[in-house]
């Protein structure tokens, strides 16, 4: 008799094999390989990694045009009040950015919303509120870390005045159509000290002190820190374009 090339038993244990195969996928086959992330190398500290923009002095100017009014020690920039805002001179759309303040030693007559104002808006509009509230009582979503006037933050983190104090912000811009309507709204994650204060907001519009707030198109826009009258610092600034 002749032997055939391949044996009933093999040809069995072939079929058995690929239905097996078949209903238990190989962890491979869920593997994405090629292109990788770009490699940066992180900072310790809060200092900046290698992919961020380093936001100094010299990266600002007034929203008057002119130069950054604002002083300068060491790094340590502080609002010079009455000379206004001032703006990055770069525009940004979606940025994590990070930001150190510091509240100073005010006198006890200054309370409410005049105690240790500042702000920092992303794209100009949209403001995550810089304010004494450690000890000072005023509306909620008008409080530091407040989305002022649209998003109360989850819990207080507040540090004393002269403690430096942390924001790390995760911003995406609002997106709008060719017309002008809104396709998203801007969306913020916000930590305050390393706290989660916002957690992925949207916001109905820019920032306004009185109404309801409502969107204009725009594309990238510079990031503004407020004068408020009050001499509060600034220092390592950095922003990572996402
Ligand atoms: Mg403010």
């Amino acid at each position: 008799m002749i032997k055939p090339a391949i044996s009933f038993t093999t040809i069995m244990i072939t079929c058995m094999s690929v239905s097996w195969s078949q209903m238990v996928p190989e962890p491979r086959a869920t593997e994405v390989w090629g292109k990788e992330p770009l490699k940066i190398t992180p900072s310790n500290n809060g200092g900046a990694p290698s992919d961020a923009i380093i936001l100094d002095h010299a990266s600002w100017e007034s929203v008057n045009g002119g130069a950054n009014k604002w002083t300068n020690d060491n790094g340590v920039m502080t609002v010079n009040p009455g000379t206004k805002d001032i703006r990055t001179k770069k525009s940004f759309g979606d940025v994590q950015l990070h930001v150190e303040w510091r509240i100073p030693i005010l006198d006890a007559k200054f309370v409410d919303q005049d105690r240790g104002n500042s702000g920092v808006f992303l794209q100009q509009f949209y403001e995550v509120q810089v304010l004494d509230s450690y000890e000072n009582k005023t509306y909620n979503n008008g409080q530091t870390g407040s989305l002022y006037k649209q998003h109360i933050p989850l819990v207080n983190a507040t540090k004393p005045a002269m403690e430096w104090q942390s924001y790390d912000i995760i911003y995406t811009a609002p997106r709008f159509s060719k017309n002008g309507t809104v396709i998203s709204q801007a969306r913020m994650t916000v930590l305050h000290n390393g706290v989660l204060i916002q957690n992925n907001v949207s916001l109905t519009g820019p920032t306004v002190y009185i109404g309801a707030p409502s969107y204009e198109a725009h594309g990238n826009l510079p990031i503004y820190l407020q004068d408020h009258d009050h001499k509060v610092s600034y220092r390592n600034i950095w922003v990572r374009e996402l």
